[in-house]
């Protein structure tokens, strides 16, 4: 596995991990700071923002992108709001490509409002899915669908399995050498899954995994959006993961992504990023 003590340029944060708590240039600088090599912006961030100007200030910085965050839910109830969903993607994804990041990353929602038929749902992601890569690929953005932990399939992802990313993947390009659409792996999504390690190595074998983010999952969960924990804090073998990440093939930054409102949001951002660090080298 690499060194990720030894070389912090595969280090990255997403600023989620920080709270939002300070204007994103200076979230660019303690990132900078703090010695990592990529950050992860959300949109709320840059959206209304000069977008140029914020890239040139994270390329200034030293810093990669390792993903711009993230999607318009896709599924709706009417073809309108469909159409008003992919054309927001569309916008996010050129701030993505001026932005110079890794991928654009898909989470793609749950139900639209007042529906119980989560199969259309999927069929719309996958509809979706088809019409931005094109868009993405135009642009020269890679587009990263994130499944996420079943928990959340009601409201933010009816995307749950790293093998439904990828037959989506599959169906959609089929088999490529270089594909734009891939996959994003989060460890607090994916690492209850009995399948991880074989659907790791698909994704790796087949060079869709376009991004991995890293946290931990505590015991308890005291809210399964909000509460989570550092690496090495809680029950995700995170190393054996990252592990069987690298064995795939991803050479790409270890992205820390930690929602945490109660605990690390409440803290000084130079002190939340010098323990991501003091963790990447020590428990991830
Ligand atoms: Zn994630």
């Amino acid at each position: 596995m690499r060194d990720l003590a030894a070389n912090p340029q595969l280090c990255s944060v997403n600023t989620a991990t920080l709270g939002f708590q300070a204007p994103i240039r200076d979230v660019i600088d303690a990132v900078a700071r703090a010695g990592f090599g990529g950050i992860a912006p959300w949109r709320r961030e840059v959206e209304g923002g000069h977008v140029k100007a914020i890239a040139r200030h994270i390329r200034d910085a030293g810093l990669s992108v390792s993903g711009y965050c993230r999607s318009t839910y896709i599924p709706a109830t009417t073809t309108a709001e469909f159409d008003a969903n992919v054309s927001a993607n569309k916008r996010a994804i050129a701030d993505a490509a001026t932005l110079g990041a890794a991928c654009f990353v898909m989470v793609v929602g749950g139900l639209p409002k007042g529906s119980k038929d989560i199969e259309a749902a999927r069929a719309q992601v996958a509809e979706a899915s088809a019409l931005l890569v094109e868009h993405g690929r135009s642009l020269g953005v890679r587009i990263g669908l994130e499944p996420l932990h079943p928990v959340y399939a009601a409201d933010r992802s009816c995307l749950t399995l790293l093998s439904e990313a990828l037959t989506i993947c599959e169906a959609i390009e089929g088999k490529v050498d270089d594909p734009w659409l891939g996959t994003v792996i989060d460890v607090y999504h994916l690492w209850w899954d009995p399948n991880l390690r074989l659907d790791i190595e698909w994704a790796g074998k087949t060079k869709r995994i376009f991004g991995f983010h890293v946290c931990d999952w505590l015991v308890p969960t005291n809210d399964v959006l909000n509460d989570r924990g550092m690496m090495g804090d809680g029950v995700i073998d995170v190393p054996m993961i990252r592990g069987l990440v690298e064995s795939g093939g991803y050479s790409g930054p270890v992205e820390v992504e930690i929602f945490s409102a109660e605990n690390w949001w409440k803290k000084p951002m130079s002190e939340t990023l010098q323990v991501c660090r003091e963790r990447l080298a020590s428990a991830t």
